[in-house]
C-alpha cells in the first residue's frame, strides 16, 4: 500500500511536467536556421557579382532576417541544391559531365543571351535531368528594373525560348541579384520588386534566392580551394542549402564541384533540384522578399 501511494506521489509531477514540456514545444514550432545570404548580380553582365547592402545585412554579404521552419531540423533530413546562375557558357559541357560523374542534378537559372548561344547545351541540362529555370533574357538591371512592362517582356522571351528549346515549360525562376538586391533601386524609385515579385507569382513561378553563395562576389576569380571551403562551411549547421554558383567564365566553379559534392556528402547531405515545391515553401518561414 505504501509503495503504491508512494508510486502514485511521484508520478503525477512527472505528469505535470511532461505535459507542461510538451505544451511549451507545441507552442514553439519556428525554431529556425537562418537564410540569408545575398549579393547582388552586376547589372552590367552576368556572372559577376557585386555585393549589395540591405538593411540587415552584414559585410560578408548575409543577412539575418530570413530563416526557415525547421520540421526537416528534427528529422536530420539535409539536402543541398547546387543552382547554378547566368549561363550556359563553354564551361557548361564540362560542368554537366562533372555533374553526371559525381551523380548529381543541378538547377540551371539561364541567361537567354548565353542560351541563345549555347542551344544544344539548354537541351543537354533537360535530357540529362537537370532543371532550368528562368533568370532573364538580358540580365541587364537597368532594363529589367526600369519598370514592370521592361520585366515581363524579358521574362517571357526567356521563358519562350525555353520551352521552344526544350520542350519543358520553366516554373522555378530567380531573380537577377536576388528578390533583396537594392541595385533596382538605382533604376526606378519605387520598390519594383513589390510589384514584380507576386506578378511571377500569379504567372505559376516559384522563386528561388540562395542561402549560401560560392564567393562570386569577390572581384577577382576565387580559387577552387576557397570555393570548397566557403561552401563547406556555410552549409554547416543547415538542412537546406541552396547553393548559388554561376555557370560562366571560371573554371574554378567546375573543378570545385566534386569536393564539394563530396565534403556535402559526408556531413550528411543529398542533393536535389529545384521545383515549386521542393524545398516546399511551407517551409520558407519568411522568404526572401516581404512584399509588405
Ligand atoms: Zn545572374
Amino acid at each position: 500500500m505504501k509503495s503504491r501511494v508512494y508510486i502514485i506521489a511521484v508520478s503525477i509531477p512527472i505528469c505535470f511536467i511532461t505535459a507542461f514540456l510538451l505544451i511549451i514545444c507545441l507552442c514553439n514550432p519556428h525554431t529556425g536556421v537562418t537564410i540569408g545570404n545575398e549579393t547582388a548580380e552586376d547589372n552590367a553582365a552576368p556572372g559577376v557579382e557585386a555585393t549589395i547592402s540591405p538593411n540587415n545585412s552584414r559585410d560578408d554579404g548575409t543577412n539575418s532576417s530570413e530563416t526557415v521552419k525547421t520540421p526537416s531540423l528534427n528529422s536530420g533530413l539535409k539536402v543541398a541544391y547546387l543552382t547554378f546562375d547566368d549561363g550556359p557558357s563553354n564551361l557548361t559541357p564540362e560542368l554537366l559531365s562533372t555533374l553526371e560523374s559525381c551523380n548529381v542534378h543541378a538547377t540551371f537559372f539561364v541567361v537567354g543571351l548565353q542560351a541563345k548561344q549555347y542551344p544544344d547545351t539548354l537541351k543537354q541540362m533537360v535530357s540529362d535531368g537537370d532543371v532550368i529555370g528562368v533568370h532573364s533574357w538580358t540580365h541587364k538591371y537597368s532594363y529589367i528594373y526600369k519598370n514592370t512592362q521592361n520585366f515581363l517582356d524579358d521574362f517571357d522571351k526567356l521563358d519562350d525560348y525555353i520551352k521552344q528549346e526544350t520542350g519543358v515549360a520553366p516554373n522555378i525562376c530567380r531573380f537577377p541579384g536576388g528578390t533583396n538586391n537594392t541595385v533596382c533601386f538605382s533604376y526606378n524609385k519605387n520598390h519594383i520588386m513589390k510589384s514584380i515579385v507576386p506578378l511571377v507569382e500569379n504567372m505559376g513561378f516559384t522563386y528561388y534566392d540562395w542561402n549560401v553563395s560560392s564567393g562570386e562576389s569577390n572581384t577577382n576569380p576565387p580559387s577552387k580551394e576557397n570555393i570548397i571551403s566557403s561552401v563547406v562551411s556555410q552549409c554547416k549547421g543547415k538542412n537546406i542549402a541552396v547553393i548559388l554558383f554561376h555557370d560562366a567564365y571560371h573554371q574554378s566553379y567546375v573543378d570545385a564541384i566534386p569536393e564539394i559534392v563530396s565534403e556535402l556528402s559526408s556531413m550528411g547531405f543529398t542533393f536535389d533540384t529545384l521545383s515549386p515545391d521542393d524545398p516546399p515553401r511551407s517551409k520558407l518561414f519568411a522568404t526572401q522578399f516581404k512584399p509588405s
